[in-house]
C-alpha cells in the first residue's frame, strides 16, 4: 500500500517558542487614561525598560501588585505597545468585578511605582495560515489589537470580540484585510461567561481549510467555543490556539487547552 500525501491541503501552523531571561523591572506609571468606559489605559516608563522586548502579539508579562491584606500577588497583562526610542510600555486593563490588579489600575495615579517581570517567552504560529479568526473578550482585546496591526498588508482576518457595550468598541490601525465583528453584552443581556452570544455569531461564518482560530476569554466560553469548533465545525486542534486569560469565581488562574 503507498500513501500519498494530499499537497493541496496546508500544512497545519507550527508554534514555536522563544525563551526570555526573567528580568524583574521597578517603573514609574507616567500616564493613566480611560481608554473606554470599561478599559484603562497606563503607560510605564523608567531606565528599567532598557532591553525589554516583546516579540509576539500574545506575549504577557506579570505585574505584581499588592492584595488587599497587603502581600504581593502577580497577575498577567499583555504588552499592548512598547516603544524602545522613548522608552513606554503600555499596558490596557479590563475594568470589571476588581481583584488586586483591577483595583491597583483603577487606583494608581501617575508618579506612582509599578513593579514588572517578564515576558519569559513567547510563541510564534508559523505557516500557511489564509486567514486568522481572532475571537476574545476586553482582557484579550490588547493581543488581538497587536495581531491586527502587526500583520502583513492584505492578511485575512476576522475577529470576533465581545465587550461590556458599544462604547467599549476600539479602532485599530491595520493593514490587513479585517473584518471586525462586535457583540455588545448589554444589549443581549448576557455576561462575560455566556458562550452562546459567540457560537451564535460563529455560526453565521464559513469557516474553511487555512483558518487558523485565536481564542482568548472566559475559561468556560472557551472551553465551549474550541469543543464547538473541533467536534460541530470539524477544526482540527492544531488550527486552533485557545487561553482562558480569566475564570470565573477563580482568582489569577489561566485555562490552557493546547
Ligand atoms: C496571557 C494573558 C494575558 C492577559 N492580558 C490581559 C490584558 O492585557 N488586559 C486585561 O485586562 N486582562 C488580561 N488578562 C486577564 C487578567 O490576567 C485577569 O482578568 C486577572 O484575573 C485580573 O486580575 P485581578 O487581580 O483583577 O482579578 P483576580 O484576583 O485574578 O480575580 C478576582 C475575581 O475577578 C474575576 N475576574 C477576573 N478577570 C475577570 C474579567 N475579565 N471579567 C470578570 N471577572 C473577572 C475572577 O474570576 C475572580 O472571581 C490576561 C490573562 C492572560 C492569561
Amino acid at each position: 500500500m503507498s500513501l500519498t500525501l494530499d499537497q493541496s491541503r496546508p500544512q497545519a501552523p507550527r508554534q514555536e517558542r522563544i525563551r526570555h531571561d526573567l528580568v524583574m523591572r521597578n517603573l514609574d506609571v507616567a500616564e493613566k487614561t480611560y481608554l473606554t468606559p470599561n478599559m484603562i489605559r497606563i503607560v510605564l516608563t523608567g531606565e528599567e525598560l532598557e532591553g525589554f522586548t516583546s516579540p509576539v502579539a500574545d506575549d504577557n508579562i506579570k505585574i505584581f501588585v499588592p492584595d488587599e491584606t497587603g502581600a504581593t500577588v502577580k497577575r498577567s497583562y499583555t504588552p499592548r505597545e512598547y516603544d524602545a526610542v522613548n522608552g513606554r510600555l503600555v499596558l490596557d486593563f479590563a475594568v470589571h468585578q476588581a481583584g488586586p490588579a483591577t483595583r491597583w489600575a483603577l487606583d494608581v495615579l501617575p508618579g506612582d511605582k509599578a513593579q514588572i517581570g517578564g515576558p519569559r517567552g513567547s510563541k510564534l504560529i508559523i505557516g500557511d495560515i489564509e486567514r486568522w479568526l481572532l475571537i476574545g473578550d476586553e482582557t484579550a482585546l490588547p493581543a488581538i489589537a497587536r495581531r491586527l496591526e502587526d500583520a502583513k498588508a492584505g492578511q485575512k482576518m476576522v475577529c470576533i470580540i465581545t465587550v461590556p457595550g458599544e462604547a467599549d468598541r476600539q479602532s485599530f490601525e491595520t493593514s490587513a484585510d479585517v473584518e471586525i465583528i462586535w457583540v455588545h453584552r448589554d444589549e443581549l443581556g448576557v455576561s462575560p461567561t455566556d458562550h452562546q452570544s459567540l457560537i451564535d455569531t460563529l455560526s453565521k461564518l464559513d469557516l474553511g481549510e487555512g483558518d487558523f482560530v485565536w481564542l482568548a476569554a472566559e475559561g468556560g466560553v472557551t472551553r465551549k467555543l474550541r469543543a464547538y469548533l473541533m467536534e460541530d465545525r470539524g477544526l482540527d486542534a492544531k488550527w486552533i490556539k485557545a487561553t482562558g486569560y480569566w475564570v470565573a469565581g477563580s482568582a489569577d488562574t489561566t485555562a490552557k487547552f493546547d
